[in-house]
């Protein structure tokens, strides 16, 4: 027989139950008990979920209150000292500390970092990892939940991060660590937190090691058999999960490992399947990971059972089959989705639908194919359906596609000229002054975006209402004396929502809601169709804030990569495809921008970065598209305008070029949080164009005073030629207060100024 297990489910809860909680704890609404016992109902509902979707092996250990990573630091004793030392706090408030940061009327201490979770839009508190961690197994919360789980009748498989990627994902605090010298700390409280799983009845336990599927140094490599030898238990099965990539070269040692089964990605995963399965050893389970973890379009079921069936002959019990990763990635279920048209909503499968769909599968592989008959041709209907639906093709779309001339991806002149060009047009001062583009989504105005969309308030009402906050906008920014003003993205609910909304070939769910982190979650839209733009989607609010000004306003867009890598998109076409596909309608509102007098224009791509392929051999043909697809956007114009860019929260001293080749002629960058060590990069690289580095930390309660701000703009001096000095947050302010915004932009505009007269002065000299 084939068993069907999961990796991971979402947490959250259909309807954001965790959210609400977590966030009711945080402002003392709800008690510290309380919470944890919504968290159990919570975790009791996906696995009697998971069970009746006819999952045969169910994760538990993989709720978490805000991240499983943290998690594993909790589970490792690794809480970072300044919460450690505070034996005054809660286990609970030191756990949300490490998350979050704490403040009381005496302290502040600071959070963690967070970062992105592989290339996916979840993040994960990065483990703080010192030479003297005084590690401490404290294995009471999985055991706990082992518990609950079998109390429920349900068949439990643990699951943890295994350690060398718990290692891995971790920050070295101290100079020249290697975070690998840790292991062998590591090993004996992973053998004792195993040893206390067979007492606790567990017949499988799931040890996830996504990080082979990255490139790794041959020393991470090579510790895989070490530890895998050392973490044997008798009466113990371990299955070691990756996902999110193929394992590559790893392959050839990694099925000798002494572990119980493999599961591997092939969604993601560029695996032979007959060599792989054929090869497969006798002593393992092959798990694999069949159904799209990280999408949410149905799986063609009678296609994939022409070849798992040879599989099956082959492998019999030895044949797992699962999600690709963690169902995390995906909304819970479709059921909620009341609103979806049905044609639309057939194509798609949530988590819930994700198990039932692997339940079909190994139903007709275990019985027969007529015992699931039904489940299948209403599979296949859909599927076809979804194949030759009119609504997902625009001929006009995909011919414009195919015309692209290497022209039309060329600004018209080099940077020089069009910089000089722009100067002479816009007469800016030396380091020009400006924001990323949102100013404070008030109470006032998400009130007001609601009552637009409950339709409590007419197109006329909310368009006059969104005009006085544009008015404000502007009139602050002319008082605080910026020099490049934006309209503020009131209107604004999300920077991908608002043009998915504007655009065709997208739909939207009504509670398709993903972890983005802790409480946060986002609701990506679903690009199903070839994509076009109806009619111009912000040049009325642009042109109307530059007419209340005689100062430059800039246009504000959402790039094309980071539409697409913040939807969820087809599967059908090429991701290239569907990123030009953007392009082209970006490009018409650029031109459009243009020709309504808008001088500057900034197209945001703060996702650039983590589109990244995680295997180095493939990422010259991402960027290759991402840059040509942004380029596509925005060289439409003529050599006067001025085309910004904007990227924030990411590493990007390994892309540097990248960014360069995008050719913007000014980019604003994240830069305050990381403490200058995005200048590194400036080090070995001259950033040929425009810059504005944040001066700010925007998401920081601190707000620096002018003298310190001018100390920043001074030491980017030492990188970056003055003309091409921008000065600048580092990240839009729609999350902040305005009292916290004026002041700070305050600071500012006067640190600017000391550097513009310290500037004179150097020329008097
Ligand atoms: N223009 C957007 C804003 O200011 C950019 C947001 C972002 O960088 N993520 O909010
Ligand atoms: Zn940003």
């Amino acid at each position: 027989m084939s068993t069907v297990h999961n990796l991971g489910f979402p947490r959250i809860g259909a309807q954001r139950e965790l959210k609400s909680a977590v966030e009711s704890f945080w402002t003392d609404s709800l008690s510290e008990n309380e919470l944890h016992q919504k968290a159990a109902q919570l975790r009791k509902q996906h696995w009697l979920l998971q069970q009746k979707a006819g999952v045969d092996v169910i994760p538990v250990g993989d709720f978490s209150l805000y991240d499983h990573v943290l998690d594993t630091s909790f589970l490792l004793g690794n809480v970072p000292q300044r919460f450690a030392a505070r034996t005054d706090l809660s286990e609970l408030q030191q756990y949300f500390g490490v998350a979050r940061g704490y403040e009381d009327a005496q302290t502040s201490i600071r959070a963690s970092e967070m970062t992105k979770w592989f290339d996916t839009n979840y993040h994960y508190i990065v483990p703080e990892l010192h030479p003297k961690t005084a590690w401490k197994l404290n294995p009471q919360k999985l055991l706990n939940e082992v518990e609950e789980a079998q109390a429920l009748g349900i068949n439990a498989k643990p699951v943890i991060l295994g350690p060398l990627s718990y290692l891995w994902l971790g920050k070295a605090k101290s100079a020249h660590f290697d975070p690998l010298a840790l292991l062998s700390e590591l090993i004996p409280l992973y053998q004792d937190l195993l040893t206390q799983l067979t007492q606790h009845n567990i017949d499988w336990v799931q040890i996830d090691e996504p990080i082979l599927a990255l490139d790794l140094p041959e020393t991470w490599q090579n510790a895989f058999r070490e530890t895998y030898t050392a973490l044997h238990t008798p009466n113990l099965k371990t299955l070691l999960a990756i996902y999110f990539g193929s394992t590559e070269n790893y392959q050839n040692w990694l099925t000798l490992l002494p572990v119980a089964g493999i599961h591997l990605d092939i969604v993601r995963g560029d695996y032979h399947l007959p060599e792989l399965v054929d090869a497969w050893p006798k002593d393992k389970i092959l798990s694999l990971g069949i159904i799209d973890g990280r999408n949410i379009w149905r799986t063609p079921l009678k296609a994939y059972l022409k070849w798992l069936k040879p599989v099956y002959q082959t492998l019999g019990d030895r044949l797992w089959l699962a999600p690709s990763c963690s169902l995390l990635h995906v909304p819970v279920s479709l059921n909620y989705e009341v609103y979806l048209d049905t044609e639309l909503k057939s194509w798609l499968a949530f988590a819930e639908e994700k198990l039932q769909e692997l339940n079909t599968l190994s139903t007709a592989l275990n019985k027969t194919q007529s015992a699931v008959a039904q489940a299948l041709n209403a599979n296949t209907r859909a599927i076809t359906s979804r194949r030759k639906s009119q609504r997902i093709h625009n001929h006009q779309v995909q011919e414009r596609l195919l015309s692209i001339t290497p022209k039309e991806t060329r600004r018209i002149s080099h940077f020089d000229t069009r910089y000089a060009c722009q100067q002479k047009k816009l007469n800016l001062p030396l380091f020009p002054t400006t924001t990323i583009g949102s100013f404070p989504q008030t109470q006032e105005i998400r009130k007001t975006r609601a009552a637009l969309r409950k339709k409590t308030l007419s197109i006329a009402e909310y368009e006059s209402t969104m005009r006085k906050h544009i008015q404000q906008c502007i009139r602050t920014q002319e008082e605080l004396d910026l020099d490049v003003l934006v309209h503020g993205e009131a209107e604004r609910n999300d920077m991908v929502e608002y043009f998915g909304e504007h655009l065709e070939g997208f739909a939207f769910t009504h509670n398709g809601w993903v972890q983005s982190y802790g409480s946060r979650c986002v609701k990506p839209p679903i690009i199903y169709g070839d994509i076009s733009r109806k009619e111009p989607m912000t040049v009325n609010w642009i042109r109307y804030a530059q007419s209340l000004t005689p100062k430059p306003v800039k246009g504000m867009l959402t790039g094309p990569v980071t539409i697409l890598q913040w939807s969820f998109v087809r599967n059908d076409q090429p991701r290239q495809d569907t990123a030009k596909q953007i392009a082209l309608a970006l490009r018409d509102e650029v031109a459009d921008l243009e020709k309504a007098k808008i001088g500057i224009i900034q197209v945001d791509e703060p996702a650039l970065r983590e589109g990244l392929p995680l295997r180095k051999k493939d990422w010259k043909t991402y960027t290759d598209w991402a840059v040509q697809a942004f380029k596509l956007a925005t060289s439409g114009v003529k050599d006067s305008t001025q085309i910004h860019t904007h990227m924030c929260y990411s590493e990007f001293n390994d892309i540097i070029e990248v960014i360069a080749a995008l050719d913007a002629d000014v980019i604003t960058i994240e830069n305050a949080r990381s403490e200058l060590e995005l200048l590194s990069a400036f080090k070995d690289f001259r950033y040929p164009n425009g810059i504005g580095p944040g001066v700010f930390d925007i998401h920081s309660p601190n707000i620096p005073d002018a003298a310190s701000i001018a100390n920043t703009i001074e030491a980017l001096r030492g990188f970056i030629q003055d003309e091409h000095l921008w000065v600048n947050p580092d990240c839009g302010l729609k999350t902040r207060q305005w009292d916290e915004v004026t002041t700070a932009l305050k600071n500012m505009v006067q640190a600017t100024s000391i550097l513009r007269n310290r500037v004179l002065e150097e020329q008097l000299i």
